[in-house]
């Protein structure tokens, strides 16, 4: 290995002997590929073409206005599927191809990764399987249309809860046994290494553009840096334009589900403890034997019992702060977003612009630059936002 990928103690390979030579593998394409021309001119083109990036930095006036600071929105839930993912499965799906990899498989919660990857298999012409908990499969019937529609097959996974962790279980399986022919797409900034860094690299864009976009419209830096994290790609990708800024405030919204205080939650970093889950060291939601709860939140992005090691890093150096909005905070910033600046953000990005208002409102914050990733946009949540609201439709 020319790397552990360890992020202070945290990340690193945690994983069956079988598998470390498809990392191995994956490690060598990754360092070759991510500095090589020819990739990323192809890289490029399909993220400007097919994905239509670079995404507006847009300034939120009415938010702004209403509460005191000067709020910037990285658009990224203008990106086609619907959020920051694509910027992920592109990279990884045309290193995949480079590699000569016959097949992807991938693991998908709600789906979103697994439309992401579909959509990405569709454009390169490879095959690609999609692992899901059957408990999502039965939740998410249209999500599962979307990707068959996109030629991907989805693999229902009925052991354990039958939901993500499962899934996620389940492809690593498969992969073990099939690593010769198929990549595994993991979807965000956990796993075992290269993920973690890889995942964060091709997230990075994000950071890169706001930096550059702020700079021109500002002439200088944001005071805080706002994102949701789930497994943490999002937010890792927008704050690595930062990161070496020390007087730039990052902070990571978890999702609170009904409190922290309670079961029902999904705020790893802030609740949970150290453990190893798919492969890495990092903070999990586990009980006293280290068997792994169950996570809970309104959005099914943030509802994951683990977080990407470098997410648990930043935490106990102090480099980012991080914290939780429940699911009735995050439906608040979902009208409020809505309804000021006529932008429906997809419900975990509502978690960041509702700490994002939390934090306008605080006296000595008066005033300051705020950037928040909005990391997708709100279509997919139409319906158990209306039925969280009351509203029949
Ligand atoms: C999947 C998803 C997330 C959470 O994943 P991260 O890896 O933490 O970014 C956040 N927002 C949206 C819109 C998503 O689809």
């Amino acid at each position: 290995m020319i790397n552990d990928g360890k992020f202070g103690k945290y990340g690193g390979i945690f994983v069956p002997e079988l598998l470390i030579p498809a990392l191995e593998e994956l490690e060598r394409a990754f360092l070759k590929y991510k500095d090589d021309k020819k990739f990323n001119q192809e890289l490029d083109y399909y993220l400007k073409e097919f994905a239509g990036r670079p995404t507006v930095l847009y300034y939120a006036r009415n938010l702004s206005k209403k509460f005191g600071c000067k709020i910037y929105l990285k658009r990224e839930d203008m990106l086609h599927t619907g959020a920051h993912k694509i910027n992920n499965t592109l990279g990884q799906g045309l290193l995949a191809k480079y590699m000569g990899k016959k097949r992807i498989i991938a693991e998908t919660g709600a789906g979103q990764h697994g439309i992401a990857t579909a959509v990405v298999g569709s454009l390169l012409d490879i095959p690609v399987e999609v692992y899901m908990g059957s408990e999502d499969v039965g939740r998410q019937k249209l999500n599962v249309f979307r990707m068959e529609l996109s030629g991907a097959r989805v693999l229902p996974v009925k052991t354990g809860s039958r939901t993500l962790k499962d899934a996620i279980n389940e492809a690593f399986r498969d992969w073990v046994a099939t690593e010769d022919t198929t990549h595994y797409l993991i979807g965000s900034t956990m796993g075992p290494h290269p993920y973690p860094t890889m995942v964060k690299h091709f997230q990075s864009i994000i950071g890169r553009e706001t930096r550059e976009k702020i700079l021109q419209k500002k002439n200088k830096l944001p005071d805080a840096v706002i994102a949701c994290v789930g497994g943490g790609s999002n937010s890792l990708g927008i704050f690595s334009g930062f990161i070496d800024d020390e007087e730039v405030e990052l902070i990571g919204v978890e999702g609170g589900g009904d409190g922290v205080e309670t079961d029902r939650t999904g705020a790893t970093l802030c609740k949970g403890t150290e453990g190893i889950l798919h492969g890495s060291l990092s903070f999990v939601l586990q009980n006293y034997d280290g068997q792994i709860s169950a996570a809970h939140s309104v959005s099914a992005g943030l509802d994951y019992p683990g977080v990407g090691p470098e997410h648990a890093h930043l935490k106990v150096t102090g480099r980012a702060k991080y914290d939780s909005i429940t699911n009735e905070e995050a439906l608040e910033g979902f009208e409020l977003l809505s309804k000021y600046e006529g932008i429906i953000p997809a419900l975990e990005s509502s978690h960041a612009v509702a700490y994002a208002i939390k934090y306008a409102k605080i006296p000595e914050n008066r005033g300051k630059t705020i950037v928040v990733n909005l990391s997708g946009r709100g279509d997919k949540d139409m319906f158990l936002a209306a039925r969280e609201m009351g509203v029949k439709v």
